[in-house]
């Protein structure tokens, strides 16, 4: 929505196509808040963000990107808050801002722990007030790809059935991440990481795959998110003797250190046993009821709905929980991909500001930001466009092939696959990795596409046919499950949320301070690399 308001107010005529209502968008979910180096609640800097950026990441953002990202976010956050973003308070008016992991400085501006759900409906309204096209309920299925250039998109109509194709000068991919990779996910079920297969199948490389974040602390079982604000505003994490664990991994920033950091302690405690019930407990008591009601009163719910414990009086068992993918659609500062007319911005895209670990609150501010920049670039490409002229093929082909799906009678229907694929994702390329796990994933994989070949759809009707989106949906999830071991076998140290403590350790800048590249060809994924941007941050050891 960012992208498009942008692109509208450039010039540019604009709809947007999106397989939900526009605030049902997974965006809404995110709770704790959007970092900018504002420096109200204490002193800071883009500079200082940046810095924290590229540590976060483990040296492998690309450093022009992440000082755009800095340099211009608090004015994306102004600009929100021009537009009505209900943002938190400090008692003098100025926007509040709460520390969050890996930061040097309280840097997360948020709106209670609601965050994501303000910065959608606040981008709604400005959508409703220009008075854009929206085409919702429609599934982006493929890229229409004429004349060595992006021409449209072939979506499938969830609400009448039938396929029909949008043409356009210019595209932008803002399809969110890939967390239903994984069984036990904060993504929603729409999260199956349409955009960057669409993407793949265009011929566009992916980037950094191989890095899938987990949040630290995702609730058992449900694998719902409480937010990082929780250890923002105080919260301790405990192990089954009630010891505060993370003083002996980070015994500076503690609870506070970068996520992947926090993941790994977490499970390496669960793991020698001393979880509980295969978690830790992420004890808010102390902040007392005052604080939890007033900065984290959503966290409370979910954890009351969905654990029975009321965090006022009892410690919430979480544990790490696929949350975010630093992996995506590889574009440049402008959101522009390799393919003449796509760009690509949000979670499905690969700009790099997150590298091998991305930091709380970076993704939202990337939204914006880079929403932002892709919207002006994807408007000014498109105003120096003559039209766009495609033949029906594309469509003419995807009918075929939808046809083909439609007519099998015999098979097995999507959901076992899909979750077989999730629990063996999980298993076998979870917070550590081995090689031999990794590599009996490629198999658990190939022999999923095999089933997947003879996927049946049961309901043949037209009318939100779920049965028929998730089939499709399964198919991307697979490609990038692929795109994704392949990544991780080649990249032979541990670096950021890639850890391989049984086998690569450490870090090694030497053969790997490189982004990873995935291309779709002759049916499967083909890796190859490209350089780290680097602008002043040489790599350093990193500690918490
Ligand atoms: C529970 C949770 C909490 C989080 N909290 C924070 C936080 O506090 N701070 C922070 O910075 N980050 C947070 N994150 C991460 C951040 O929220 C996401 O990375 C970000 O919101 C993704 O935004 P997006 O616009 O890229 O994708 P989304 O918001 O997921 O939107 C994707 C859009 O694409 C559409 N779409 C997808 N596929 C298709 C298709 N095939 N056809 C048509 N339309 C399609 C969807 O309908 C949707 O409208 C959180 C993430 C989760 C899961």
């Amino acid at each position: 929505m960012r992208a498009a308001i942008e692109a509208h107010d450039a010039g540019a005529d604009v709809a947007i196509v999106s397989k939900l209502h526009p605030t049902r968008s997974h965006s809404g979910a995110a709770e704790g808040g959007i970092n900018a180096a504002l420096g109200n609640a204490s002193e800071d800097s883009p500079e200082s963000h940046a810095f924290d950026t590229v540590k976060g990441s483990d040296y492998l953002g690309d450093q022009d990107a992440i000082e755009v990202f800095t340099a211009e976010a608090p004015g994306d956050i102004y600009q929100l808050e021009h537009w009505g973003c209900v943002f938190s308070r400090m008692p003098d008016g100025r926007i509040a801002q709460r520390p969050f992991g890996a930061a040097g400085a309280p840097r997360t501006a948020y709106a209670a722990d609601i965050t994501g759900h303000v910065l959608l409906h606040v981008c709604y309204e400005q959508v409703m007030k220009r008075s854009l096209r929206v085409y919702e309920e429609l599934f982006a299925w493929k890229l229409v790809v004429e004349d060595g250039r992006c021409q449209g998109v072939v979506c499938w109509d969830l609400v009448n059935g039938g396929l029909k194709t949008i043409g356009a000068k210019t595209i932008i991919l803002a399809t969110g991440g890939i967390g239903r990779l994984f069984r036990a996910t904060t993504n929603a079920w729409s999260c199956t990481g349409d955009g960057m297969a669409m993407a793949l199948h265009a011929g566009v490389p992916l980037k950094d795959m191989e890095f899938m974040q987990f949040h630290p602390t995702t609730l058992y079982p449900s694998g719902i998110l409480i937010t990082e604000g929780c250890r923002g505003e105080g919260g301790y994490l405990l192990n089954k003797d009630g010891e505060r664990f993370m003083k002996r991994y980070a015994p500076n920033a503690i609870e506070l250190a970068s996520r992947d950091v926090v993941s790994r302690s977490e499970q390496t405690e669960i793991d020698q046993g001393r979880g509980i019930d295969g978690c830790v407990f992420l004890d808010l008591r102390h902040l007392g009821a005052e604080k939890i009601l007033e900065r984290l009163p959503g966290s409370r719910e979910l954890a009351m709905t969905y654990a029975a414990v009321d965090p006022i009086y009892d410690p919430i068992p979480v544990r790490p929980g696929a949350h975010y993918s630093m992996g995506g659609v590889d574009t440049d500062v402008w959101g522009k991909t390799e393919l003449e007319g796509l760009y690509a911005a949000g979670e499905c895209a690969c700009v790099s500001v997150h590298g091998g670990n991305r930091l709380g609150g970076n993704s939202l501010m990337e939204t914006i930001t880079f929403g932002r920049r892709s919207g002006k670039a994807a408007a000014e490409a498109a105003l120096s466009t003559a039209d766009v002229s495609f033949s029906s093929s594309t469509q003419a082909d995807a009918e075929r092939e939808l046809k083909r799906l439609l007519d099998r009678t015999d098979g097995e229907r999507p959901a076992a696959i899909r979750d077989e694929l999730g629990a063996t994702m999980l298993e076998n390329f979870g917070v550590f990795r081995r090689e031999e796990k990794m590599v009996r994933q490629q198999e658990v994989v190939a022999g999923l596409r095999e089933r997947y070949e003879r996927v049946v759809v049961e309901d043949k009707g037209e009318v939100f046919n779920n049965d028929l989106t998730h089939a499709l949906e399964l198919g991307y999830l697979l490609d990038l499950a692929s795109c994704m071991l392949e990544g991780g076998i080649a990249r032979k140290e541990s670096r950021g949320a890639h850890a391989r403590p049984y086998d690569y350790p450490t870090r090694d800048d030497e053969h790997f301070l490189k982004h990873s590249l995935v291309t779709w060809e002759d049916g499967g994924p083909k890796l190859s690399y490209k350089p780290v941007t680097m602008t002043k941050w040489e790599p350093q050891e990193r500690k918490y």
